[in-house]
């Protein structure tokens, strides 16, 4: 379990501790198999009774030392990357879910998410029903039912940026017997540990933050190990029956603590392989090595043009946490080091779309990408991109205003991005 104040020495080297005379740095294992002595000791692998490498469709050293630091910094017992945030969303669910179940999210989420949520996983038989997330424990607790087998939610919501309240979460999670499942990409653990406020499962697209340099899509799942499947037994027969593909063998009880993880890894990374290349698991790490420095910075940054952008009199309305003025201000300050959130700001301009398209073609420095959290400024309209599909008025619903422009904040000069701001606001 990681304590607060060493993070920057775990982002800096945990993972991989070298013996004498092997690489000083994460080695690459670019090799889909691993060689044994037996056919016993490969057949000793297949049945679980023994841990090691075989296929890395199923695991990877490389991927493992780097899934290892994650699970360190959010300050979890395991957990395991995969090819993408999507795949880790996916797998978060599907692994304690299945046809004829049922689980709740919270509606601000991530529109991929929102997406894999509403529509495929419903082609699969397992329904969401979504909730507003600042609505009373009462209010909350009513969609939950005998089949509800999981809470889902994002720290900071993307692209609404809503703050969630953790633990009153937790409580509604583990007032109904299910686990919560957190989303915490943009918070990162640099500024929040959702399982030190009750989560038990943890979610990453390391593409963004993590990763930090746009190069490479990859996802993590972070299992805290605290939530006891045996004691909801009926509810997690995955978990605690015998799993007939792998010969009777139940997880909660031959794996404990890491039964989450190794049920995953076992059987969803088997059948349906959304496995991390090694080679984009050490640039994930790279970027891990330099988390410390750059959340703060992003942070920094995020919070001076913020206020810029609140002082400006062509600004219509701004969003973020680190403003007085902002509703989730105060829950910021509580759950996050520091009262840092993440390095995006929303904000919408006087004068509605036409102005806030037209703003965004005159930016210079910030360019216009479908990406956010890494170290370049670069923005996004989701009304004409993420989200064009939809009307204004379920775009409303959805918690997005027409208007409203993603600007996420990188780690440039922060006086470069505001004067870069400023001259296209007055083109
Ligand atoms: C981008 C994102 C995802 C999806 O991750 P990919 O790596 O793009 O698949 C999930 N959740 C949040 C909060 C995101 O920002």
């Amino acid at each position: 379990m990681s304590k607060k104040g060493n993070l920057e020495t775990l982002c800096v080297q945990k993972g991989w501790e070298p013996k004498k005379g092997e690489p000083r740095v994460v080695p690459i294992y670019q090799s889909t198999t691993f060689k044994y002595d037996t056919s016993e000791q490969m057949a000793d692998l297949f049945d679980l009774k023994a841990s090691g490498y075989f296929y890395t469709r199923l695991q990877n050293p490389t991927n493992d030392i780097v899934a290892a630091k994650i699970a360190e910094l959010e300050g979890g017992v395991a957990a395991m990357l995969t090819s993408s945030g999507q795949a880790a969303s996916f797998y978060s669910i599907f692994n304690i879910c299945e046809a004829g179940d049922h689980f709740v999210s919270a509606a601000s989420i991530y529109g991929g998410t929102y997406n894999l949520f509403a529509v495929t996983m419903k082609k699969l038989g397992i329904e969401c029903t979504f909730i507003d997330q600042d609505a009373s424990e009462e209010e909350i607790s009513k969609a939950f039912r005998p089949n509800t087998k999981a809470l889902f939610a994002e720290t900071i919501a993307n692209p609404v940026l809503s703050v969630l309240d953790i633990e009153k979460f937790a409580k509604i999670a583990h007032s109904h017997g299910v686990p919560l499942i957190i989303d915490n990409t943009f918070a990162t653990p640099i500024n929040c540990r959702p399982i030190e406020f009750g989560a038990d499962i943890v979610i990453h697209s390391t593409t963004k933050y993590m990763d930090g340099h746009a190069v490479s899509t990859g996802g993590c799942i972070v299992d805290s190990g605290n939530f006891d499947w045996n004691a909801h037994k009926d509810k997690f027969p995955g978990l605690t029956e015998p799993d007939p593909s792998y010969h009777g063998l139940a997880y909660s009880e031959a794996f404990g603590k890491g039964a989450y993880i190794t049920k995953a890894t076992a059987q969803l990374m088997r059948d349906l392989g959304s496995i991390q290349a090694p080679m984009n698991a050490f640039l994930l790490n790279l970027g891990l090595e330099t988390l410390h420095l750059r959340v703060p910075r992003h942070c920094e940054n995020a919070q001076r043009v913020a206020e810029y952008l609140e002082k400006n009199d062509k600004v219509a309305w701004v969003n973020y946490s680190g403003l007085p003025s902002n509703k989730y201000h105060e829950l910021a300050k509580k759950q996050f080091d520091g009262g840092r959130s993440c390095g995006v700001v929303t904000f919408g301009l006087k004068g509605g779309r036409d102005v806030s398209i037209k703003f965004m073609d005159n930016l210079k420095l910030a360019c216009i990408v479908t990406h956010v959290a890494d170290a370049r400024t670069c923005v996004l309209h989701p009304a004409s991109h993420t989200h064009r599909q939809l009307s204004d008025e379920q775009l409303l619903e959805a918690g997005i205003q027409p208007d409203l422009i993603r600007f996420s904040v990188g780690i440039e000069n922060v006086e470069d991005i505001i004067a870069d701001i400023e001259q296209a606001l007055n083109a």
